[in-house]
């Protein structure tokens, strides 16, 4: 089978591991499953999931963790050569997942400098870029929100790592990467092709990791609202998990057309389920 597994929610949420998840996949695993973690966040590379994914004991490696910022680099490689260099805001993990499939990246705060010290029009200053990336960046800077905003008003494609607008913290939520997206969109008046839940190309992305199409997926998740949709969006089948964001009340009121194909309290219950399913023949 193919699993796609959401991280924060089902596998740990926040610091703390969600109990014997784990294992289960571990187990999946062994008996020849392909394990393919799914996550929004767009800040991170991808050898911190590794290390975290390794010190609980989920069967990991390298290529098969798929976050927004990776996912955002391998959807950019399918339009090679056409795209070679981009414009990103974002983190240094951003940075990397890009350079990673052989893109030429300028950083917007850098762009921004150039267009400051040269005083160069906003595409020179980004060295010409084929497509303009956008996620969380806590470094922002209005210099770098302008000079995205501009490269994107002058007709480059704009793409959003997600649009998820905000992030749980210890005692708040945070701006997300979809706040920072939003502020380009409203400043550029362009809408972007956003590659995290709930839109498709995420999951496509994960599936094609292991050679396979997102349709024969079975992805595993906590949210409802970009979870779900994104699983019915490639026509994979969903497990929810009321581990993380949905509670047991929001799962029982839903209606029947917005019920996700099997729920799960916990490792146990998700466990047989994939035994069920496994037997039943999916592959
Ligand atoms: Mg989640």
């Amino acid at each position: 089978m193919l699993l796609l597994v959401d991280l924060d929610g089902v596998v740990y949420r926040g610091t703390e591991a969600v109990e014997d998840v784990a294992a289960v996949l571990a187990t999946r695993e062994k008996a020849g499953d392909d394990v393919v973690y799914i996550t929004n966040s767009s800040t991170a590379y991808r050898t911190e999931f590794v290390k975290r994914l390794s010190a609980l004991g989920a069967p990991v490696a390298f290529d098969r963790v798929v976050s927004s910022a990776r996912a955002t680099a391998l959807y950019l490689a399918t339009l090679s050569p056409t795209v070679r260099r981009v414009l990103a805001l974002g983190t240094d993990g951003l940075r990397r997942e890009l350079e990673d499939v052989g893109l030429e990246v300028v950083m917007a705060g850098d762009a921004a400098e150039r267009r400051r010290v040269d005083s160069l029009d906003a595409v020179e200053a980004a060295g010409h870029p084929h497509a303009v990336v956008v996620g969380l960046d806590r470094g922002l800077t209005y210099d770098g929100l302008a000079i995205v905003s501009e490269v994107v008003r002058a007709g480059v494609p704009f793409i959003a790592t997600n649009r998820d607008c905000v992030f749980p913290g210890e005692r708040c939520l945070w701006p997300g990467a979809g706040a920072l997206v939003a502020a380009v969109e409203a400043a550029s008046g362009v809408t972007p092709i956003s590659i995290g839940k709930p839109a498709p190309y995420l999951l496509e992305e994960a599936a094609r990791v292991v050679g396979r199409s997102a349709s024969e997926a079975l992805v595993i998740g906590d949210s409802l609202t970009s979870d779900l949709p994104a699983a019915r969006s490639v026509g994979a089948g969903f497990i929810l998990m009321l581990t993380g964001v949905t509670s047991r009340s929001e799962y029982d009121a839903l209606g029947p057309d917005e019920r996700p194909d099997e729920v799960a309290s916990n490792a146990r219950e998700l466990a047989s389920l994939l035994e069920v399913a496994s037997s039943a023949g999916r592959v």
